[in-house]
C-alpha cells in the first residue's frame, strides 16, 4: 500500500493529465493550439477505465462517482422526452477538407465552423464528432454496434450531443454492455504516464497466452451452432432476412412510442470517414479526410425524432448538464466499415449509468462495501 504521501503526489500527478475527450473542441478540453492531438489518459479498462475514473482527477472528475444525472443511460420509458426532429434546427454543411485525429480513447472528425442546431432558441455550434464502440447508450437494455456522437456546444458554453446508434446491416457487432464491478481500490495506481489504446494494453506474457481471435467468417458447423441458439430465442440468423435486430426497415419499439429504425441516410459519411481509419491507428495520429457529404445524415436525421434527456459527458470529467438528443433513426453501416473502426477504437463504452435522478452507482456500491467492512463480525 503506498504512502499517504506518494499517494497525494500520484494523484496530483493524474490531475494534470486526465482530460475529456467527448467534449475535445470545447471549452472543457480545448484543442492545443500548434494543432497535436491531445491523447486521453483515462481509457476503458483496468485501472483506468470508468469504475476507477475519479482517482485520476479526484477534484475534476467527481461527479463521474458522484453525480445523479450520468450518461449514459438505458433510454427507457420515463428517462427521455421525445420530440421531432424538425424541431431542432439542424444544419449539417458538407465538409471539404478536415481533419480526422486518434485521441488514443476514439477518433474523431473536427467540424470546421458552419453546422449548428437550434433547441429551445438556443444555437449550438458543432465542434467535432467522434465514435464509441459499442453504443454507450442502449434502446431498451440493447446495444448497437456502434454510436456516434456529434458535439455541439454554444456561445455560453453549453454542451449538447446528438447520438447516433450504428448498426451493421444484419445487426451483427453488438456487444452486451460491461456490467459495472466493483470500484478499484483507492490505491490502485492509475497508468497516468503509459496511456495505451485498447488494443494493445496487452503485455507479452498475456498475449502468449491469448489465442488471438481472427477474423473471417464463421465455419458453417459453427454458423449453424449459433442459427440454432438464435432460433430458440426467438431471434433470426444472420443468413435470415426477415425479423432479425437489425435489418434495414426493421422498426423497434422504444418508450413514449418512438421508434428506433434503420436508414442508410449517414452510412456513405460513415463509410468514407472509416475508409481512412488505418491511417490513424496511433494514438496522437491525424490525417486530412474530405470532401465528406453530409446531407444524406441530416435528411435521414430531420425524417426521425429525437429521444432528449439532460445528461452528462460519457468521458472525464463527466460534467453534467449536457443536453443529449439520441436519434430514433439507427444508422447501418457494412460489416467491413465496422471491422475497420474495430480494430482502431477497440472498446470505448462507459458503462450505463443509473436512472436519471438516482444515486450513482458508483457511490452506492462504495457505501455497499464500506458497510459490509463496518459490520460486526459474525460469533464463531
Ligand atoms: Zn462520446
Amino acid at each position: 500500500m503506498p504512502s499517504p504521501q506518494s499517494l497525494t503526489a500520484l494523484l496530483l500527478l493524474c490531475a494534470s493529465t486526465a482530460r475529456a475527450s467527448c467534449a475535445y473542441g470545447t471549452h472543457l478540453h480545448a484543442r492545443a493550439e500548434d494543432g497535436a492531438v491531445k491523447v486521453n489518459t483515462f481509457g476503458y479498462t483496468g485501472t483506468i477505465s470508468p469504475l476507477n475514473w475519479l482517482s485520476l482527477d479526484p477534484a475534476a472528475n467527481a461527479a463521474c462517482a458522484t453525480g445523479r444525472t450520468q450518461s449514459p443511460i438505458d433510454m427507457t420509458q420515463g428517462q427521455f422526452s421525445l420530440i421531432q426532429a424538425a424541431d431542432v434546427q439542424l444544419n449539417l454543411p458538407d465538409i471539404a477538407e478536415t481533419e480526422f485525429e486518434n485521441l488514443g480513447t476514439t477518433v474523431e472528425v473536427i467540424a470546421p465552423p458552419g453546422g449548428s442546431m437550434v433547441a429551445n432558441g438556443t444555437t449550438f455550434n458543432l465542434k467535432q464528432f467522434h465514435f464509441h464502440l459499442p453504443s454507450e447508450h442502449l434502446d431498451q437494455g440493447r446495444s448497437f454496434a456502434m454510436e456516434m456522437h456529434m458535439v455541439f456546444e454554444s456561445d455560453a458554453k453549453q454542451i449538447a450531443v446528438l447520438g447516433v446508434y450504428l448498426d451493421t446491416a444484419n445487426g451483427a457487432g453488438a456487444a452486451a454492455a460491461p456490467a459495472p464491478a466493483a470500484p478499484a481500490a483507492a490505491e490502485a495506481k492509475p497508468k497516468s504516464k503509459s496511456r495505451r489504446h485498447a488494443r494493445d494494453v496487452e503485455s507479452p506474457e498475456s498475449k502468449r497466452q491469448v489465442q488471438v481471435i481472427s477474423g473471417g467468417t464463421p465455419s458453417s458447423s459453427t454458423q449453424s451452432i449459433i442459427d440454432a441458439i438464435l432460433a430458440a430465442m426467438g431471434v433470426s440468423g444472420g443468413a435470415t432476412t426477415g425479423g432479425s435486430v437489425g435489418n434495414v426497415g426493421n422498426v423497434i419499439n422504444v418508450g413514449q412510442g418512438a421508434t428506433v429504425g434503420a436508414t442508410t441516410g449517414g452510412s456513405s459519411l460513415i463509410d468514407t470517414v472509416m475508409a481512412s481509419v488505418g491511417k490513424i491507428t496511433t494514438p496522437g495520429s491525424k490525417t486530412k479526410i474530405g470532401p465528406l457529404s453530409m446531407a444524406g445524415l441530416a435528411d435521414s436525421l430531420k425524417a426521425g425524432q429525437l429521444q432528449t434527456y439532460s445528461g452528462s459527458l460519457t468521458t472525464p470529467p463527466c460534467s453534467e448538464g449536457v443536453r443529449w438528443f439520441v436519434s430514433t433513426q439507427k444508422q447501418t453501416i457494412s460489416l467491413q466499415t465496422f471491422d475497420a473502426a474495430r480494430s482502431v477504437i477497440g472498446f470505448n463504452a462507459r458503462f450505463p449509468q443509473n436512472k436519471l435522478g438516482q444515486e450513482n452507482v458508483l457511490a452506492l456500491a462504495v457505501a455497499a462495501n464500506n458497510a459490509r467492512a463496518a459490520a460486526p463480525r459474525a460469533a464463531p
